[in-house]
């Protein structure tokens, strides 16, 4: 399996540290406010990349941090007149809510950075007994001049850093690119003790940190936004390996940003939808096709004509499904013959297309794709002549290339039981209404359908009559 790495601007072959295992660490939101839509990109870029990590039977211990101690969330919780913390757990909880919609997979842990405080200050002690610290009343900065290779993860030397960066000059640093991994106390804000009086951490400290903690001081993926890259990850590469004399992250992977009118979207912008509101609009399936449809480093324009296409393409999806799942009550052969067990032989080479296209850096377009092509081959192939085993073996298989993406795992079944459910509630309504016109009309179209009512103690049941 090849992955594009940052750091080498190659594609290069997966190597995991321990066979079977993958270490990855993704950089998460700031718990100041609703993630949006291009926050959501992000996340579920890495979600599909651990989820296709998991397919091919790696375990993948998937950390994803909360910044919840910043400029931000101090504004945030000062406006509000709540702590950083009560911020910070409203919108932690709020994230899950609105990760959970999209079906993006819990992590296996979710660090935030206030609760790793001892360790962060002890980093950023080792850092200064190593020299590679320096203190300037009770500030603490990283030396960048001392750690020769800052700047190899953007692809820039110092000089070209400071000749393309605006930073104005700071008398209390060495050099202009060194950056603050302990700041000190600054009125109304949340501070904690450390060697260099009362203060808190830098953002790009918390990362190295917290990554070192779970999972060891060389990690398989490190993961995030495109805008990470300079100067988050290129300080998180400095202060690790400054501090560990190890390389970091063996790959580095960055997904590009989901722009609107080809602007990226951010919250500074006010160019934004959260994606609690676009859930609210479009099924957690739908989005998923719409982000994935794209190759992760391709930029994407967020479009209601793109959501509404990829509706439609996930209803092309589950028609197959639906006619599959009907298939496997109508066929009247069960045992796969000898033609069908050559035949599958053709079905399977979509999952190696499929695999072939993953494998080469995610390529979920392509991989998409292929998924078309195996449900076009499915609806003319498999009729009501079929076997049961092979109509049952090719809904699994669309259902088991459809797993890394998140989608194409509900039965359309399922989703005709809800439909009628919903009907019979609303008849109950109508009936309650003493709407008795509604209710009839509901009660004759169902009938139509071939479901009938029945009044039990327990209340309305229903049943098909076949
Ligand atoms: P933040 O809460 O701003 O720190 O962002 C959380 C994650 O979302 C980071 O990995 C960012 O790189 C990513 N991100 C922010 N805006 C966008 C965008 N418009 N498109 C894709 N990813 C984004
Ligand atoms: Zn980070």
């Amino acid at each position: 399996m090849k992955i594009f790495n940052t750091m080498t601007r190659k594609k290069e072959e997966f190597v995991p540290i321990n066979p079977g295992k993958v270490n990855m660490y993704v950089c998460g939101p700031t718990v100041y406010d609703y993630f949006h839509i291009g926050n959501a990109r992000t996340f579920l870029v890495f979600d599909t990349v651990r989820r296709y990590f998991e397919y091919k039977g790696y375990e993948v211990n998937y950390v994803q941090n909360f910044t919840d101690i910043d400029d931000k969330m101090i504004q945030r919780a000062n406006r509000e007149e709540i702590t950083v913390k009560e911020l910070g757990d409203k919108f932690i909880q709020e994230y899950y809510k609105d990760a959970d919609g999209l079906n993006i997979k819990r992590a296996t842990n979710n660090p935030r950075a206030t609760e790793f405080m001892n360790e962060i200050i002890e980093f950023v002690k080792d850092l200064e007994d190593k020299g590679y610290a320096y203190e300037v009343n009770g500030d603490v900065y990283f030396n960048t001049k001392k750690f020769k290779e800052y700047g190899k993860l953007s692809g820039q030397n110092l000089d070209d850093l400071q000749a393309g960066a605006r930073i104005s000059v700071d008398e209390r640093k060495k050099d202009p690119m060194d950056f603050a991994v302990w700041k000190s106390e600054k009125p109304e804000e949340p501070s904690w003790d450390s060697p260099w009086g009362k203060g808190r951490p830098g953002w790009h400290i918390e990362c190295s940190c917290m990554a070192h903690n779970l999972l060891g001081e060389t990690i398989d993926i490190h993961a995030g936004g495109v805008d990470l890259v300079f100067p988050h990850h290129e300080n998180e590469v400095a202060q690790s390996e400054a501090r560990n004399g190890k390389t970091f992250s063996n790959y580095w992977m960055h997904s590009a940003y989901l722009n609107i009118d080809n602007k990226k979207m951010s919250k500074s912008l006010n160019n934004f939808f959260t994606a609690r509101e676009i859930s609210g609009k479009y099924e957690a399936e739908v989005i998923r096709l719409f982000m994935l449809s794209a190759h992760y480093r391709t930029p994407l324009n967020f479009s209601r004509d793109l959501l509404e296409s990829a509706k439609s393409s996930l209803e092309r999806l589950y028609n197959a499904i639906g006619n599959l799942e009907r298939l496997a009550n109508e066929v009247k052969s069960i045992e796969i013959t000898d033609k069908e067990k050559e035949y599958k032989k053709q079905i399977d080479s979509y999952r190696d297309k499929y695999i072939e296209k993953m494998d080469d850096d995610i390529n979920t377009a392509d991989a998409i794709s292929v998924i078309f092509d195996l449900v076009r081959e499915i609806n003319t192939n498999v009729t009501v002549e079929s076997s049961k085993e092979l109509v049952e073996y090719t809904l699994n298989l669309i259902r088991e290339l459809g797993f890394p993406l998140g989608v194409l795992q509900k039965s359309t079944i399922c989703n005709l039981d809800e439909e009628i459910e919903n009907l019979v509630d609303q008849r109950q309504q109508a009936r309650k209404e003493k709407n008795w016109a509604l209710a009839d009309k509901i009660r004759d179209a169902l009938k139509a359908r071939g479901i009938i009512l029945e009044d039990t103690p327990q209340g309305v049941r229903w049943k098909k009559i076949d």
